[in-house]
């Protein structure tokens, strides 16, 4: 079936230059990802170059060969940046010249000016090119990009592959012999149109999605992390402790809950000033980031407190590490020794149950007889009743 091409044409600007804007209202509107606008900026050029290379026969030849495909070629380079932005580098100007300039001065030689077969070869090549580096781009960052990347990769593959067979295939068609219809080279012309805008469309499509999952991604994380020690948060907490501790059930495992509150915490903001409390918040953090293993899950649920959940552990274990959080936030060293301690609350799972709640309420008992003995000292609640501490 051939398609008609003059139709093509018309529709392949208006669809180019509509998603050119949608994408640039999606970039202005909402993340400002530097992708969506290289992505935007590289539509609105494709529209402009169709239109300038389909400029044939009215006297100006070199504006179809010169300019509408510097445009097309600015195009391709876009697309790369787009790409290139989005695994987070940064655009490289020279290679989004540089197929402009080899372009131009390619045309500077006669014998290549007026060669249809060797400009479309040329073009192609440069084409394929950038749809190279596109690919390169997303390849070697598989394994660090955190949103679904392989339908562009897929996509991008296989419209490079369509200008490497072009390069070796096609000797090119005049536009005027095009828009006559139905002679040698028509199907494969109206076929790039096509697979242009098919293109067009599907890695709007995709990258919008991409740049949406990110910023998905960054908002739950967000939602999910202390802003002053980076840590998790209440909400982290609960969701992670929760899960652990069914997993914990469901295989028979202890495990213990620590909740720690730093002592005496206001008479230190009012002494040394907020942002050294501050600071002390920051660096109890790092201990308990060094003290605890990588499937334990602590976070900051209050002001100066943070709730410890340890997997597979049982008392004696988690008396232990939580000795060993005491005495390392004790020994830090951004205050005079004596002026940083912390008291923790013990309970397990052995006594408390796996219910998250009652664990963090008869911790909070744990943690209240510490701070009644005293401050600065581990205490669990079973000692408590035993009126052992
Ligand atoms: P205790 O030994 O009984 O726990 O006494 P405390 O002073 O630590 O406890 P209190 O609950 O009276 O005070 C907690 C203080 O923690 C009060 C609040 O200003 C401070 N605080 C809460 N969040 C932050 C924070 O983000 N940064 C700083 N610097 N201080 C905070
Ligand atoms: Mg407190
Ligand atoms: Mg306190």
């Amino acid at each position: 079936m051939v398609l008609h091409i003059p139709t093509l044409l018309v529709v392949s600007v208006f669809v180019f230059f509509l998603m050119g804007l949608l994408t640039l209202h999606a970039w202005y509107r909402e993340t400002r990802e530097p992708s969506l606008a290289y992505l935007g900026g590289m539509m609105l050029l494709g529209a402009l170059g169709v239109v300038l290379v389909s400029w044939r026969d009215r006297g100006a030849d070199f504006i179809p060969i010169l300019f509408g495909n510097v445009v097309l070629l600015l195009s391709a380079a876009f697309n790369w940046t787009a790409m290139r932005t989005l695994v987070g580098r940064k655009p490289c100007l020279p290679g989004i010249l540089a197929g402009c300039v080899i372009w131009l001065l390619m045309c500077l030689i006669p014998a290549f000016y007026h060669s249809m077969p060797n400009r479309v070869l040329v073009y192609s090549l440069l084409a394929f090119g950038y749809g190279v580096l596109t690919t390169l781009e997303l390849w070697r960052s598989r394994h660090s990009l955190d949103v679904a990347f392989m339908p562009a990769l897929l996509l991008t593959v296989s419209h490079t592959v369509f200008y490497a067979v072009r390069s070796a295939t096609d000797d090119g068609l005049p536009v005027t012999k095009a828009l006559l219809g139905n002679g040698e080279g028509v199907p494969f012309f109206s076929f790039m149109l096509f697979e242009s805008m098919l293109y067009v469309i599907g890695i709007a499509y995709i990258t919008l999605a991409m740049v949406k999952e990110r910023a998905e991604l960054k908002l739950r994380a967000a939602a999910f992390s202390d802003p002053l020690t980076g840590i998790g948060n209440r909400r982290a907490f609960m969701l992670h402790a929760t899960h652990l501790l069914d997993d914990s059930q469901q295989r028979a495992e202890p495990a213990a809950l620590l909740l720690c509150d730093l002592d005496h915490f206001k008479r230190l903001n009012d002494t040394y000033g907020h942002p050294v409390g501050d600071q002390a918040l920051i660096a109890f953090s790092g201990v308990l980031m060094d003290s605890l293993r990588e499937e334990d899950v602590f976070g900051r649920i209050g002001g100066e407190e943070f709730a410890c959940l340890l997997g597979a552990c049982n008392e004696p274990t988690a008396l232990e590490i939580a000795e060993r959080v005491r005495h390392a936030f004790a020994r830090l060293s951004i205050l005079e020794p004596g002026l940083l301690s912390v008291s923790i609350g013990v309970v397990t799972t052995h006594e408390s149950g796996y219910d998250l709640s009652r664990l963090l309420s008869e911790a909070d008992q744990a943690l209240y007889g510490a701070k009644h003995q005293g401050r600065n000292r581990v205490q669990t609640l079973r000692s408590l009743y035993l009126g052992l501490a």
